[in-house]
This record gives structure tokens, sequence and C-alpha cells, in this order.
């Protein structure tokens, strides 16, 4: 497929041109989070990249991601008092959730605008966005459930 490297490169521009400054951290944690097959916590970046930078901290991470959300680059997935998960495919997605690991996944639905349009009418809020998940139990825990 290639396209990570593609949608890495788009993002390495995307910031050049908001003039934030390239570190080997910064880096690591974009390339990171374009690369990582889901929606990793701060905490997965940092246990993910701490041998690579001793020196680096969990704060810095977060410092990093917020560069990355006021840039355009990554959305902030809030749980409750849970912590935040970081998602760099800015495109129009929902999430299904595993409730045995919590691992998420993409996948697309079309149509759900006329939820928003809908909920305009009955209650004269000002819409700008919506958020779907779906829970389940992911394939890999199935087979688990079955041995
Ligand atoms: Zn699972
Ligand atoms: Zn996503």
């Amino acid at each position: 497929m290639g396209s990570h490297h593609d949608h890495l490169q788009e993002a390495l521009d995307s910031l050049k041109e908001t003039r934030v400054r390239m570190t080997p951290q910064r880096h690591a944690i974009l390339e990171f989070l374009f690369s990582a097959p889901s929606h990793p916590t701060a905490d997965e970046i940092y246990k993910a990249l701490e041998s690579k930078f001793p020196n680096m901290s969990v704060a810095t991470v977060y410092n990093n991601l917020r560069v990355f959300k006021e840039a355009g680059l990554v959305r902030e997935l809030t749980y409750g008092d849970s912590s935040s998960r970081f998602d760099s495919n800015m495109s129009d997605h929902y999430h299904v959730i595993c409730q045995d690991c919590g691992k998420i996944v993409d996948f697309h639905y079309p149509g759900l605008n006329e939820v928003e349009t809908l909920a305009e009418h009955v209650t004269g809020f000002d819409i700008n966005d919506h958020r779907l998940e779906v829970y389940g139990t992911c394939g890999d825990c199935q087979k688990h459930k079955k041995h």
C-alpha cells in the first residue's frame, strides 16, 4: 500500500508550512502515529519510544500531540476519565471498539449526516460534528475465547 508513508510525508510537509520545528522526537512520534495499527494513547506512544529517547517524558509526548492536534494532523478521542486516544486518520470515519482488549478499528459508513440535519431541526443547535462508536469483540479476542 505505502499510504502510511505518503500520509506521513504530507503531515511533515504541512508541519513545515506551519513552521513547527521538527525534532527527532517529534518526527518519531508522528511516524508512530501514522504507522501504528490503532489509535494509541500518549502513554502507549511513550512506552513504544522511550528506549529510543531515554530523556523523553510522557509530558513531552503530550505536548507534541497538542502541537499536531493544533496543526490539524491528529484527532483526539476522549473517553470520559480514561486517557485520550489519538487518531491520525482525519477523514470522516467511525470506530468499532473491542470491549475485551480496547482495540479501535476504523470503518466507513455513509449517510449519517442526515442525523446532524435532523438534530439541527429538532434542537435548533448549530451542529458541527458527530461521533459514532460500535462495540463488540474483535477477531483476536473471539479466537482467545474459543480456546
Ligand atoms: Zn479484542
Ligand atoms: Zn479512527
